[in-house]
């Protein structure tokens, strides 16, 4: 790490596969990266390497004709990047100022390093119900899961019954997905109307494997450790009526927050609170060096490889850009 009278050409904030691809093509541009992938804390807005983290199985990475786990697709973004020299700290980014140049980064333990371009890859986060019991069965990698593109082919949800939570379109795109391999697919949803847009909906409400379970929501992910999930409780908010669904799956669909917390502001946010992209086709923010790519400026492919696209796109603008300001 650099002491504070020498600014890093570029400082990557992120591990996912935006930030990690974002490294591989800075440190081959010569521009020396530091990443900050940050640390595991229980208040911690995002976790290292990101959500592919909690993604047993990638099997639409191409590349990987059999298939990698998330953990270990992850590990070799990062041992990757460190093969050409790219530097790690393992602390989250707590703040930035982006008003003056070089840009100032405040890390959580509490030290600031200054860089001339920013590049900021710090995802999205799933939200979750909150259960303790969806808690256990998701890190147990037992039947809870946020994707069901990622995860949804599993064996375990082979002509069985799934639940798939959330009324918007990405439950309806996971309810329909799920039907390749499941069936029944319930669609639970807290109100008697769904928020999809009319398309998605005609699909799911005329799909023969889909029964949408209105006003109801969960109460508990029913299982145990041997066979994962079998069951969840639910709530009809109507009634106040209790009921059990069999399931081997619980698919959460009730939307992602994008990482954006740290930034305070200082960027251009759209009315979801991703970044705003100046230039649609480019990785370029409304803060003259700061480049943003991944999951926090994208809230509709949310694929591991639209993420490292975008993460090459942001390491070549940032290169380009700092060219012109004469860093090399
Ligand atoms: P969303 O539109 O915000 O929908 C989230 C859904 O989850 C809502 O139905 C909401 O219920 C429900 N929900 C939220 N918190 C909940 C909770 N605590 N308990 C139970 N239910 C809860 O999110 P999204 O579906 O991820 O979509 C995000 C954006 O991406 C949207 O603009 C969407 O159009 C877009 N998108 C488009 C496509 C496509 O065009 N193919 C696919 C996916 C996403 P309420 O309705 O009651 O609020």
């Amino acid at each position: 790490m650099s002491g504070a009278s020498v600014p890093e050409k570029v400082v990557i904030i992120g591990s996912g596969p935006a930030g990690w691809t974002a490294a591989i093509y800075a440190a081959r541009a010569n521009l020396h990266p530091l990443v900050f992938e940050g640390a595991i804390s229980a208040d911690s807005e995002m976790i290292p390497g990101g959500q592919l983290m909690f993604t047993t199985e990638v099997e639409n990475y191409p590349g990987f004709p059999e298939g990698i786990g998330g953990l270990e697709m992850m590990k070799a973004f990062r041992d990757q990047a460190q093969r050409f020299g790219v530097r790690i700290k393992s602390a989250n980014v707590e703040k930035v100022d982006l008003s003056k140049r070089p840009f100032a980064v405040t890390d959580s333990e509490g030290e600031t390093i200054q860089s001339h371009a920013v590049i900021i890859a710090t995802g999205a986060s799933a939200n979750w119900l909150g259960l303790p019991s969806e808690e256990h069965f998701r890190k147990a990698g037992l039947g809870v899961t946020a994707c069901a593109t990622c995860d949804g082919a599993f064996p375990r949800f082979r002509d069985a019954p799934v639940a798939v939570i959330g009324g918007g379109d990405s439950a309806m795109e996971e309810a329909l997905y799920m039907t390749k391999f499941s069936d029944p697919v319930y669609v639970v949803h807290r109100r008697d109307e769904l928020r999809a847009s009319k398309i998605m909906q005609e699909r799911v409400l005329k799909h023969e494997k889909i029964k949408v379970l209105w006003n109801s929501v969960p109460e508990e992910v029913l299982g145990n450790n041997t066979n994962g999930v079998t069951a969840m409780r639910l709530k009809n908010v109507s009634t106040g009526e209790t009921s059990e669904v069999e399931i081997r799956g619980f698919f959460l669909a009730i939307g992602h927050t994008p990482n954006t917390r740290f930034l305070g502001g200082q960027l251009d946010l759209d009315e979801k609170g991703y970044i705003k992209l100046k230039d649609p086709y480019r990785s370029t923010t409304n803060v003259e060096g700061v480049f943003a790519a991944g999951d926090v400026v994208d809230s509709v492919y949310r694929q591991a490889i639209t993420a490292a696209g975008m993460g090459c796109k942001a390491a070549i603008d940032a290169e380009r850009w700092l060219a012109e300001q004469g860093i090399e």
